[in-house]
């Protein structure tokens, strides 16, 4: 007990505090009313089909404009909205918005895209997911085929039949699953069986390291083949140049997302960007 040990409990937690623990509770702080201060923005990142190279669809990544905390990137806020629990609204904050944005597009001359959001395994354990995800389908009106739910290894340790039992839910809906960061984790082979995943995502960290290493290229070759022999949709992030493009594409890696096309935009620059991208399609063959 804290007062036992000298003092009240505050100044004794501020003084053994470590200046990272001080850190991740302004964040906290700030995260808290981030929502009501409108300080979150969404920014889109083009997925590329490799067979057409025409745009199919876009993966939402979260951005938050706070300028006392001078604009702190997702690995620095998202593990703090997981451990106090923020990112359950948050992440319908996202879902919602994201969802009404693409089928803003579709009203527009951009092609029908599908939509990738991020979810964090606390929003599938301790948020209903399935109630928000329907939430959101319904109220924007957009097909549930076009949204893409990216998942990573981490949530599946626990593997529990709640959590399948979640999986099947969401299939129902018939949104697609994806498992992101594919190779980083402890996956088991075993979670591609037991999973319904329609979409296995290649770390960036591989694709990186296409350009000098024989060992990448190789894990890689292998992770599209078994993500083909599952009858997954493979893709690729992270790709930033024409020498890892053609590498994957002779590997019949299905879709990119990197660098080498876009970062993620806002909405004014993504659709900007899908235009400049139609127009230098039907202009030349790339
Ligand atoms: P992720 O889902 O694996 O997203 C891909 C990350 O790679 C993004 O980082 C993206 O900006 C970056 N990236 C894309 N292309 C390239 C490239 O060619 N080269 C390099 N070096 N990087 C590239 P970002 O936006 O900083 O997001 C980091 C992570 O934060 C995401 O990884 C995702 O796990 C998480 N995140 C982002 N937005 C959300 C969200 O709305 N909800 C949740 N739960 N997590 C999110
Ligand atoms: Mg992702
Ligand atoms: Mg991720
Ligand atoms: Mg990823």
């Amino acid at each position: 007990n804290a007062k036992e040990m000298g003092g009240d409990r505050f100044s004794f937690y501020e003084e053994g505090m470590s200046s990272e623990t001080e850190k991740r509770l302004e964040i906290e702080n700030h995260l808290r009313y981030a929502i009501d201060r409108d300080e979150f923005k969404l920014y889109y990142q083009p997925v590329i089909d490799l067979k057409t190279n025409s745009l199919s669809g876009v993966e939402v990544l979260l951005r938050w404009q706070n300028t006392d905390l001078r604009n702190p990137g997702p690995d620095q806020f998202i593990s703090v909205a997981e451990q106090s629990g923020l990112i359950i609204g948050i992440g319908k904050w996202v879902l919602e918005h994201a969802c009404k944005q693409v089928v803003t597009w579709s009203q527009t001359d951009l092609p029908p895209l599908t939509v990738a959001v991020n979810i964090s395994a606390k929003q599938f354990i301790d948020g209903d997911i399935v109630e928000s995800v329907r939430f959101a389908l319904r109220q924007s009106g957009l097909p549930a085929s076009r949204l893409e739910l990216e998942i990573t290894e981490g949530l599946l340790i626990n593997d529990t039949a709640e959590i399948r039992d979640t999986f099947m839910q969401l299939k129902k809906l018939g949104v697609h699953l994806s498992l992101d960061d594919f190779g980083t984790g402890y996956a088991s082979l075993s979670y591609l069986k037991r999973y319904p995943f329609d979409t296995l995502k290649i770390d960036r960290s591989f694709v990186h390291d296409i350009d000098n290493c024989n060992d990448s290229v190789t894990l890689t070759n292998a992770i599209i083949a078994m993500g083909h022999s599952f009858n997954m949709t493979v893709i690729a992030e992270g790709v930033e140049n024409l020498h890892q493009r053609r590498i994957l594409r002779e590997r019949h890696c299905d879709m990119v997302q990197g660098f080498l096309y876009s970062p993620p935009l806002p909405t004014d620059q993504f659709v900007s960007w899908a235009k400049r991208y139609a127009e230098m399609q039907t202009s030349q063959h790339v």
